[in-house]
């Protein structure tokens, strides 16, 4: 009922949720109160949570906050959300987020931007969440929620993560299923959690996590109990720093906050090691090819014919265009115009196979430099939460947000994003920890330490 009360009470000013389920919440409080008593509860019964609105969850909308999917009501649960109802998680409601998870600011939602709780020092200005999983950051941030799920396909748990003062996991490409996951980049997204601390990060994880015979890219691994990892320190880890991270016209409080985690890990037994990534600067590009082109594949089926809305036209293609033209906002059209264009005949090579090629360098950097360290630290992201109305109009400076995120998710490793201080304008700063390909625990462990 708390719960319930502050979605009620905040959500009109910061927009976190496109939906709520308060009687769901309700109804699912209630049975959690049962397991507890008949002692079948597990840490997450009864603990409510935000669902972004990406994942399918039967009998409630799912937008993936595109007008497209408006009237969606899905008959099936995606695996990740169905294990945590099962876990018995309470659901306050489904997150906001960017159109199919396209954006780094939750600006381009179909539903209206997300604004940030936080706020810079002495300032009224309105302040993005990140994005794209910006509603659950902020839900969380809010404390509307105690814990949300995110996805993450370039950046977008730990970056919102970042600007939010959250821990968010994006675990191993193929650690939690995609069932049920509405597809943005297939080979790229990956579910995983969002909470105040490195714990509830764990414990989270612990219940997501999990091979899925419905998902033909799921890992057919064991699942460790994640937390007994938060208490392993970091004494004897070898830590890299990747030299080209630094890069030029960075935020100099930015790096101040890496070199500040650099002496932490120190302190407490770590060996610092300098390390080469040396195709990082390939990254970026690699993605806005990679990306768009899964993307403008995975969006063809919203054809007006088989989900959610439909515009009627003059004849079967008419309908096609005018759904597709309605439907589809802005930065998606832009996504799927690059994702045909990389992938049409005459342009494929040069782009899009050339892309896949680069992709294999980026990850043949990360198993090099992991023949050296136990895992990397960097900053999350380049600069604190903006502000809402800042770069809306220049796709290219809202890309460069992603420039430390997006080298984990091409090489499918492990990353996690931890709360590590505030700016000088008073917001949250978040450093990023990058480990090897099911090694989340180490990732876990040292973050445990950072934060
Ligand atoms: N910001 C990146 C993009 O716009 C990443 C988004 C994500 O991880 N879903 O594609």
């Amino acid at each position: 009922t708390a719960y319930n009360k502050a979605v009620a009470e905040l959500n009109p000013r910061l927009n976190a949720f496109i939906t709520t389920t308060p009687d769901l919440a309700l109804e699912q409080a209630k049975a959690a109160d049962a397991r507890i008593a008949d002692g079948s509860a597990t840490p997450l019964t009864g603990i409510p949570i935000a669902m972004k609105d990406l994942f399918c969850t039967e009998g409630v909308r799912t937008t993936a906050a595109s007008k497209i999917l408006e009237p969606f009501i899905p008959p099936y649960e995606s695996t990740v959300s169905g294990k945590l109802k099962a876990a018995g998680a309470v659901m306050l409601g489904k997150a906001n987020l960017d159109e199919f998870a396209m954006g780094s600011a939750n600006i381009t939602s179909g539903y209206g931007s997300v604004e940030n709780p936080w706020k810079r020092q002495g300032e009224v200005a309105k302040l993005v969440p990140g994005g794209s999983s910006g509603g659950s950051a902020a839900a969380v941030a809010a404390r509307m929620a105690l814990a949300a799920t995110g996805t993450d396909t370039g950046g977008s748990i730990r970056q919102p993560a970042a600007f939010t003062g959250l821990a968010g996991i994006k675990p191993t490409y193929g650690r939690c299923s995609r069932w049920g996951v509405v597809a943005f980049a297939s080979s790229l997204d990956q579910p995983g959690p969002m909470a105040r601390n490195v714990e509830d990060n764990a414990l989270l994880l612990n219940a997501m996590a999990g091979f899925d015979e419905k998902d033909s890219t799921s890992a057919e691994r064991a699942v460790p109990d994640f937390t007994t990892a938060l208490n392993r320190g970091v004494k004897g880890l070898k830590i890299g720093i990747p030299a080209e991270y630094r890069l030029e016209g960075t935020n100099p409080e930015i790096l101040a906050l890496w070199d500040k985690g650099i002496e932490w890990l120190k302190a407490q037994g770590a060996e610092i090691v300098d390390i080469s990534l040396p195709h990082t600067k390939y990254g970026l590009p690699v993605y806005y090819i990679v990306a768009p082109a899964e993307a403008s594949s995975n969006l063809a089926r919203y054809d007006g014919v088989r989900f959610g809305k439909r515009v009627d036209g003059e004849d079967l293609i008419d309908l096609y265009e005018r759904t597709r033209a309605e439907g589809f906002g802005a930065e998606v059209k832009r996504r799927i115009m690059i994702g045909t264009y990389v992938l049409s005949h005459g342009y494929y090579d040069a782009y899009y196979l050339k892309a896949q090629k680069v992709r294999n360098l980026i990850l043949k950097d990360f198993t090099n430099a992991f023949g050296q360290v136990d895992a990397i630290l960097t900053p999350t992201a380049p600069s604190a939460a903006f502000g809402l109305d800042e770069k809306m109009n220049d796709p290219v400076t809202m890309y460069l947000n992603d420039v430390f995120t997006v080298p984990a998710s091409l090489a499918g490793v492990p990353a996690m994003s931890v709360p590590a201080g505030l700016s000088a304008e008073g917001l949250p700063l978040g450093l990023q920890i990058i480990g090897k390909h099911f090694d989340e625990e180490t990732v876990f462990a040292v973050s445990a330490a950072i934060e």
